[in-house]
C-alpha cells in the first residue's frame, strides 16, 4: 500500500456568525472531501503538543509521527535544509531576518519588503565586512551567512550553543530592539549570545553604508538597516521515515513554504519543485497535484502542503479561504482521487490541515483538527461530510500527535 497525505494549512476553523453559525469547512461546496469521508473513516488529531507554540513547523512534524520533544530545533535548522544547507553537528543554524529599525525600534520584520536579489548583496557584503574578520581572527569559518529568500536568510554559527532566547522580530513591531538583544539561558551559552549581539550591532554600521541602503534612504523608503537571528538550533536527530517505516521505501515532499520542506529533508523525502507553487491562494494546485501524481508513481510515500488557507485566514479573508478550500477539493485532491483509482497498486490516502486558523482571529490555534483517510476497499464509519464538527463521531475518535502517522502506516 502507498501513503498520501494532502494537508490544507490552516483549514480548520471555527463556527462563524456571518455563515449561520457554519465553520467554513462546513460551509464550503468540497463533494470530494465529503464523498472520501463518507467512504472513509475519520477522527480528530491533536497536532500540537503541551508547551510548544501552534506553528505549523511543529503541527507538521508531529503529523509526519515525530516526537517534538526529542527532534525540534526551531526554524533555523529547517530553513538551512529548505536552502541546501547541509549542517554539520556543531554548527547552531539561526534564521536571520534583515529588517528596519527606525529610532531604536523595530519598524518592520522584512527589512521593507527587501527583494531576494537585493539582500544577496546585502548577505555578501556582510560576509564581507562582518563575516571575515572574525573568522580570520578565530582561524576557523566561525560565522557563516547564507542567502535565502526576500528577508528570510540564516546564520551559521560553527561551535556556536543554542541555550539563548531571542525575540521573533515580527512578534515585536514598533517594539524597542535594544531590550529584545539576544539572551543566554545558561552560562555557557553567554559566549554565543554575546556574538550575536555584537553582529547585530556591527551590522547597524554597516548595513546603512551599503549602496542598496543609501539608495533606499536617498528615495525616503525604509532601509534594510540591521540583521535579526533567532529561532536557532542544532541539526536535527531525526530518524528518516524509511528507517522506522518500513514500507516506505522512497518518497516525496511537495510544498511552497521552506519550513515544510526542511521538515521533509530531514525526514529523509525528496523536495519536488513545483513551477508556480507561491503558498498563496494563485498558487498552481493542478501543478502540484501532478506533481504529486507523478511521485505516486514512484515512490511510497508523498506529503503534499498546500498552504493557501493559512495566508487566506491570517489575511481574515472569509471568501478567500472558503475560495482556498473549495480548489484544493477541485483542483487537487479530486484528479490525485481520480488516478488512484486508475492505479494497479493500491493507496491510501489522508487529508487534514495541521492546525485552525480562524478567518475571524487571523492567528494559529492548536485545537483538534479533523482528519480523513480512504482507501479501495475501506469499511466506512458513520461520519457522512468532511469537517470539524462531523469528524468528532469518526471512528479514530480523538488521536494524539505521532499516532495519527502510526494508524495511517497501520493501513497495509
Ligand atoms: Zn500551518
Amino acid at each position: 500500500m502507498k501513503h498520501i497525505v494532502i494537508l490544507g494549512d490552516g483549514m480548520a476553523d471555527l463556527p462563524v456568525e456571518r455563515l449561520g453559525g457554519k465553520t467554513l469547512l462546513q460551509y464550503a461546496a468540497k463533494p470530494m472531501m465529503d464523498q472520501l469521508a463518507k467512504e472513509g473513516r475519520c477522527g480528530r488529531l491533536i497536532t500540537v503538543p503541551e508547551g510548544f507554540p501552534p506553528g505549523s513547523e511543529v503541527a507538521n512534524t508531529a503529523i509526519l509521527g515525530y516526537d517534538l520533544n526529542k527532534v525540534y530545533e526551531g526554524r533555523g535548522p529547517l530553513e538551512a535544509a529548505s536552502i541546501g544547507y547541509e549542517m554539520a553537528d556543531d554548527d547552531l543554524a539561526l534564521r536571520c531576518n534583515i529588517i528596519n529599525l527606525q529610532d531604536g525600534k523595530i519598524i518592520t520584520h522584512n527589512g521593507g519588503n527587501l527583494e531576494t536579489e537585493d539582500a544577496r548583496l546585502l548577505i555578501d557584503y556582510l560576509n564581507e565586512t562582518l563575516a571575515k574578520p572574525i573568522n580570520e581572527r578565530e582561524g576557523c569559518e566561525r560565522v557563516k551567512f547564507i542567502t535565502g529568500i526576500q528577508y528570510r536568510h540564516l546564520l551559521v554559527i560553527k561551535g556556536g550553543n543554542k541555550y539563548i532566547t531571542c525575540a521573533p522580530p515580527h512578534d515585536h513591531p514598533n517594539e524597542e530592539w535594544r531590550p529584545l538583544l539576544v539572551k543566554a539561558d545558561i552560562p555557557e551559552a553567554q559566549e554565543t549570545a554575546d556574538l550575536l549581539n555584537d553582529l547585530i550591532l556591527k551590522s547597524q554600521e554597516l548595513l546603512p553604508k551599503h549602496p542598496y541602503n543609501q539608495a533606499k534612504a536617498a528615495k525616503g523608503e525604509r532601509q534594510a538597516n540591521s540583521i535579526w537571528p533567532w529561532s536557532g538550533g542544532y541539526r536535527p536527530s531525526m530518524e528518516t521515515l524509511m528507517q522506522q517505516y518500513p514500507d516506505i521505501k522512497s518518497g516525496t515532499v511537495i510544498s511552497a513554504v521552506d519550513l515544510i520542506r526542511g521538515i521533509g529533508h530531514y525526514a529523509g523525502l525528496k523536495i519536488v519543485e513545483v513551477e508556480g507553487a507561491t503558498g498563496l491562494a494563485d498558487t498552481n494546485y493542478e501543478g502540484k497535484a501532478q506533481a504529486a501524481i507523478e511521485a505516486l508513481e514512484h515512490d511510497d510515500f508523498v506529503f503534499v502542503h498546500v498552504e493557501a488557507s493559512d495566508e487566506a485566514g491570517h489575511d481574515g479573508d472569509l471568501e478567500l479561504k472558503l475560495k482556498t478550500i473549495e480548489y484544493l477539493d477541485q483542483r487537487l485532491i479530486k484528479p490525485i482521487y481520480e488516478h488512484i483509482l486508475k492505479m494497479n497498486e493500491p493507496v491510501c490516502l489522508a487529508v487534514l490541515p495541521d492546525h485552525l486558523t480562524p478567518v475571524e482571529m487571523r492567528i494559529h490555534v492548536g485545537q483538534p483538527v479533523p482528519f480523513l483517510i480512504w482507501h479501495k476497499g475501506i469499511t466506512p464509519d458513520e461520519v457522512q461530510q468532511y469537517d470539524e464538527l462531523s469528524c468528532v463521531s469518526g471512528s479514530y475518535g480523538l488521536l494524539k500527535l505521532q499516532e495519527f502517522m502510526h494508524e495511517f502506516m497501520k493501513i497495509q
